[in-house]
């Protein structure tokens, strides 16, 4: 495995850094998935479900999903027809159900079931990585760790907290600019932010609490 890179921000990079997010936590004060899971295991499957749609739609099979198979040991046996019927809706069914039995049937082979607690252990199940991996630990163990979607990554360099486009690399800079405790609720806040204000084609900059640091270049004018 590469290194992980390195990044010392200075104290005004860090300051800057703590402003944005304290502006972020005073819109958002409590920050959690929009996906709806009992258990670890259930947000694995359901954010592997949540690639390319919206948790709306996730959350409408997920019921069905979890009552058909409750287990990971049920859905690693699982029919993989009867599966994509449940998934269909939640779009790229096939892969999709190709997945979830994959990652359940690891799950079992290589811990018992139980979904492991640590990063290290997450990404080594088949399918999940970085990003999957750390929304796991923050959201149902409050564990420091900091997903990097395609929101944290297009938001973070705007507003110039990065110019990294690799999201390891985003990742690792977000958590040399806060203090570990911070980073569990990190990513959730930028990625409502992302999909409310700063989107990515129309970004509302006129109304962005923001704006002052921004560096992004085309900032948009009201209509
Ligand atoms: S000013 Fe515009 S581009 Fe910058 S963070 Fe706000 S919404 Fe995004």
């Amino acid at each position: 495995m590469a290194p992980a890179p390195h990044y010392a921000p200075g104290t005004g990079q860090k300051r800057n850094a703590r402003v944005i997010l304290n502006r972020l936590k005073k819109r958002y004060p409590v920050m959690r998935t929009a996906l709806d899971y009992r258990d670890a295991w259930q947000l694995l499957v359901v954010t592997v479900l949540s690639a390319q749609t919206t948790d709306e739609n996730v959350n409408r099979v997920a019921p069905d999903l979890f009552a058909r198979w409750p287990a990971p040991e049920d859905l690693a046996a699982a029919n993989p027809e009867g599966v994509e019927e449940v998934v269909f809706s939640t779009g790229f069914y096939r892969q999709k159900t190709k997945s979830i039995i994959s990652l359940a049937a690891d799950l079992v082979e290589r811990y018992n079931g139980v979904v492991p607690d640590t990063l290290e252990e997450l990404v080594k199940l088949r399918g999940v990585g970085r990003k999957t991996a750390s929304v796991v630990l923050a959201e149902v163990w409050d564990i420091p760790a900091i997903a990097v979607d395609t929101h944290v990554k297009r938001v973070t360099n705007r507003l110039g907290l990065t110019r990294e486009s690799d999201p390891v690399k985003v990742e690792f800079e977000l958590r040399a600019l806060h203090p570990e405790r911070e980073w569990s609720g990190i990513s959730m806040r930028y990625i409502q932010f992302g999909r409310e204000v700063c989107d990515a084609r129309r970004p509302l900059c006129w109304e962005c609490p923001l704006a002052d640091r921004c560096a992004y270049p085309d900032k948009t004018r009201r209509p």
